[in-house]
């Protein structure tokens, strides 16, 4: 062992990813890169693997990993490029390796999580969607795994940095948590012209730069409703003790409200490298390369209700963790194809709300008590089948 951090990055082509290598850039002291993993933007892949020098580099088509691998011997690079969803678990598992940021998108994400949360590493969950499709089995395995679990997702973070190290404390001290929301490109809009919003409109993100599944996400306001799914896991906290606010400037990341309604709030400029240099070096604190917030400029910090014409999707939350289990991943499963398909023109906007809620309503996801990640797998393809069906009847 070197001393340093031993990190493999999954998904590092992408918004995350290139982040966490920029944070890992400003500290090569501290940090060694290990392993890197792309899906299609495999220039990426090979200009990182040739800064980078990783032992390994994953690409899930076994084409485009030969291809890779070609690139990369004739640059005279010796990373090994690995193919396919399984070496992803291989890296992520990996007994040379000390930290996972896990950042690939969508459940795609989930079971390379759990094998890094099963061999105990520190884990850096940027993916929410492998929490609210794994629940309960996933917080199983970072237990019994002995991972450390350190939230990336920058709500999350932020009420992890307001929260005292003892974990056996929380219960006692939190009233609730209130997890801020940005509202998106849309939170003045007209709700009855939400119908016709086009795919830039709902990426065009008015305070974050992000992928793009995540943006449509932020624009239909489901990104916070996977993210109190998230809370109730990460925080082992009731439903009910999970609220969500706008907050227009993205200043406020989300705060805690302590039994004796004292308030504790994390602030900052919306960059996600402050969440992820706080996950590198937790319970340290390294530079991250954000600037910091101009007090002075700042005109004002307001705060606002969610309208539920405008952003049906964030209550269909609370309703699915009432649900039956595996509803959650009901409600990921059918949100993930309903995006893929809009951000493809292939649905509407809104239709997003409607096949999600139509999943929760119609899906039973039939799990028993002993239910495990093969199961919710199952039910997460039979998801994705069915409301495929449903958008190719109702589409355009
Ligand atoms: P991006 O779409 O920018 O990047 C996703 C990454 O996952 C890319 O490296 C992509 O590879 C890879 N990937 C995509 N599909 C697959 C697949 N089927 N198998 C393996 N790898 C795949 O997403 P973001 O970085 O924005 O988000 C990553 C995760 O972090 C998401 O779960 C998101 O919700 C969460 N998050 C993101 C935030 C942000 O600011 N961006 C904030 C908080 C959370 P390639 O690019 O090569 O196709
Ligand atoms: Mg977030």
């Amino acid at each position: 062992m070197s001393g340093k951090l031993r990190l493999t990055v999954l998904g590092s082509t992408g918004s995350i990813g290139t982040s966490t290598l920029d944070v890992a850039a400003r500290h090569p002291d501290r940090i060694e890169v290990r392993a890197l993993s792309a899906h299609s933007r495999v220039d990426e892949l090979v200009a990182q693997c040739l800064q980078w020098h990783p032992r390994h580099a994953v690409v899930t088509d076994a084409a485009k990993a030969a291809d890779v691998a070609r690139r990369l011997k004739d640059a005279g690079c010796r990373t090994e490029v690995l193919a396919g969803p399984e070496a992803l678990c291989e890296v992520a598992a990996d007994a040379e390796v000390d930290a996972v940021m896990a950042a690939v998108v969508g459940a795609a994400g989930l079971p390379s999580c759990l094998a890094a949360a099963r061999a105990g590493k520190r884990l850096l969950l940027a993916n929410k969607e492998a929490l609210v499709v794994g629940g309960a089995v996933f917080m199983r395995a970072v237990k019994d795994g002995g991972a450390t679990l350190i939230p990336i997702d920058s709500e999350h973070s932020a009420i992890f940095q307001c929260l005292p190290e003892d974990r056996r404390t929380w219960a006692q001290r939190v009233d609730h948590i209130i997890l801020t929301a940005s509202g998106g490109p849309f939170r003045q809009r007209d709700p009855d012209s939400l119908e016709a919003v086009t795919p830039d409109e709902a990426c065009a993100h008015p305070t974050w730069v992000m992928g793009r599944k995540i943006s449509v996400d932020s624009a239909t306001m489901m990104n916070k409703a996977l993210e109190v799914i998230e809370a109730r896991w990460l925080f082992d906290l009731e439903p009910s003790r999970i609220r969500a606010v706008i907050h227009p400037q993205s200043i406020v990341h989300s705060m805690v409200v302590c039994r004796d309604q004292s308030v504790l709030a994390q602030l900052g400029t919306p960059d996600m490298r402050v969440p992820i240099a706080y996950g590198l070096a937790w319970p340290e604190r390294i530079e991250s390369g954000a600037q910091g917030l101009n007090w002075t400029a700042l005109k004002a910090l307001t705060f606002e209700e969610a309208d539920e014409r405008r952003f049906p999707g964030l209550f269909l939350s609370w309703h699915a963790l009432q649900g039956p289990l595996g509803s959650t991943a009901v409600l990921n499963a059918a949100n993930e194809v309903a995006v893929e398909r809009f951000l493809a023109g292939r649905i509407g906007f809104m239709d997003i709300y409607r096949l999600n809620a139509r999943a929760l309503s119609e899906i039973d996801p039939r799990l028993g008590p002993q239910a495990g990640v093969d199961d919710l797998i199952d039910l997460d393809q039979r998801v994705r089948v069915q409301v495929g069906q449903w958008s190719d009847a109702t589409g355009r």
